[in-house]
């Protein structure tokens, strides 16, 4: 490569470090080819106009003193607090797909009630509705987290809000301590008043799986993603996230196999598997298609999203 061309590579494309020493494999799984679509500059509501992020480049989360999975700590726990409808996101579902996404054993806790998690609660003056303060929750779980835990996910379908100033807040992770919480209260219609139209608790449950794989990679070092549409940025409102795509970009794909060392290809066709099973049908294509890439350097005919 020379010198005028080094200068020309996108900010992005960068971003994912040299490839040129991996196996072909590991080359073209960290190679965009095409499969993933750059970040949109943001609108004024959206996540990035309103939280100028730092960039975190594969290199940068190198250089990080990151938590990483060791043999003797390595399994995702994910506890719920408080009750749940039979309508709510299924455990079970998500179990799986976090398993087939970090490739990391997954075990669901006993569940805890709410009154036995020691969070400062709000009424949200727009929906009216009781929210627990997210950062509470998150200092009760550090000292809750399993010797052979690499991660502690709490979910719950209580509403959550970081500061007082914040409306509300999906879910929110320690990057540092391996804790994070998730709140589901917003993926059912009727939290808002509205109809439950057909199909709404597939939606509710991919919103839930953004929510989770999201939050989870934090756990991880990883930082908001500015590069790509990535399952890995930030998003300030259901349909910013709604616009994502629940995989991660070359840059943070390329993180977590380093933190975890899994097979890309591998992981792309259990996901696969995974993402038909619960009928994410648009996931589970782009993962097949992924993955024949990454095996053979050849776009799949089928598959293709
Ligand atoms: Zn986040
Ligand atoms: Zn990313």
């Amino acid at each position: 490569m020379t010198k005028h061309e080094e200068k020309t590579v996108e900010p992005r494309v960068a971003a994912i470090g040299d490839t040129s020493r991996l196996s072909p494999e590991l080359r073209r799984a960290f190679d965009p080819a095409g499969d993933y679509e750059p970040m949109p500059d943001p609108g004024p509501s959206d996540w990035l106009a309103n939280h100028p992020e730092k960039p975190q480049s594969y290199a940068d989360w190198l250089n990080k003193d990151t938590n990483v999975p060791g043999p003797q700590r390595r399994i995702i726990y994910l506890l719920p607090i408080g009750e749940f409808p039979p309508s709510a996101p299924s455990l079970p579902a998500l179990t799986k797909i976090v398993h087939a996404f970090f490739t990391l054993e997954v075990k669901v806790l006993p569940a805890v009630a709410v009154k036995d998690v020691p969070a400062k609660t709000r009424i949200n003056p727009s929906t009216k509705k009781r929210q627990l303060l997210a950062p509470d929750v998150l200092r009760w779980l550090t000292k809750r987290v399993p010797d052979d835990a690499f991660a502690l996910q709490a979910v719950t379908m209580e509403d959550l809000y970081p500061e007082p100033s914040w409306n509300f807040v999906f879910g929110m992770a320690s990057l540092s301590e391996r804790v994070g919480v998730q709140s589901f209260a917003r993926q059912d219609p009727a939290f808002f008043g509205d109809a439950r139209e057909a199909g709404w608790q597939n939606v509710a449950l991919r919103r839930a799986t953004w929510t989770m794989v999201h939050e989870i990679s934090h756990m991880f070092g990883l930082t908001h993603c500015v590069y790509w549409k990535c399952v890995v940025a930030g998003s300030n409102h259901q349909a910013e996230a709604d616009s994502r795509p629940l995989h991660p970009c070359p840059v943070c794909l390329r993180k977590l196999h380093a933190a975890i060392g899994f097979d890309p290809a591998a992981r792309e066709e259990e996901l696969a598997k995974v993402l038909r099973d619960v009928g994410i049908d648009d996931e589970a294509a782009w993962s097949e298609h992924r993955a024949t890439w990454i095996r053979t350097g050849q776009p799949s005919e089928n598959s293709k999203p």
